[in-house]
């Protein structure tokens, strides 16, 4: 099934000149950038995106972060592309990533963990709404 998700490119990662490097391990795995850009969200906005986790103790601290310098913000669209990209991010802790995984090569703590991935469906839907609207996503079959 063709899907979208959502990738951020966090801060830590744009930090560290990681971007190029986030990026190709998820061509690499097939999925096709259809929309990008960069931006440094304000403290309310990484709050708006994270607020399923506004109860977690960590809440905070996460939107400190995220809110700390320029992410890259990235649609990626292809096979069962939600699943994929989850697979190709690893663990959220890279403690626990895989070998090979975004997050065991570049993440550097359960916070500062390089990238985001949508986790569902719904999820994706939410969280592409929130930076792109339909007409910043290319159309993989346009002809002009
Ligand atoms: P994922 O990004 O793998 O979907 P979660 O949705 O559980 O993980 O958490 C969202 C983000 O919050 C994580 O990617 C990470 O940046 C941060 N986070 C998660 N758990 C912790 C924690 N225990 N301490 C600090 N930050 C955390
Ligand atoms: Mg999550």
């Amino acid at each position: 099934m063709m899907q979208r998700t959502l990738t951020i490119i966090k801060p830590d990662a744009v930090g560290k000149n990681l971007a190029g490097g986030v990026l190709d391990c998820f061509e690499r795995a097939g999925l096709r950038i259809v929309a990008a850009k960069m931006l440094w969200l304000q403290r309310e906005q990484a709050e708006a995106f994270y607020y399923v986790h506004k109860e977690r103790e960590f809440f905070g601290s996460l939107c400190e972060f995220m809110s700390s310098g320029p992410c890259i913000v990235a649609v990626l669209e292809g096979e069962d592309a939600i699943k994929k990209a989850r697979a190709i991010m690893g663990a959220t802790d890279p403690k626990n990533a895989e070998e090979g995984t975004i997050r065991k090569q570049f993440a550097s703590s359960v916070q500062e963990n390089a990238v985001h991935g949508s986790d569902a469906p719904a999820t994706a839907e939410f969280e592409i709404g929130f930076f792109f609207s339909k007409f910043e996503i290319m159309q993989t079959k346009r002809k002009n």
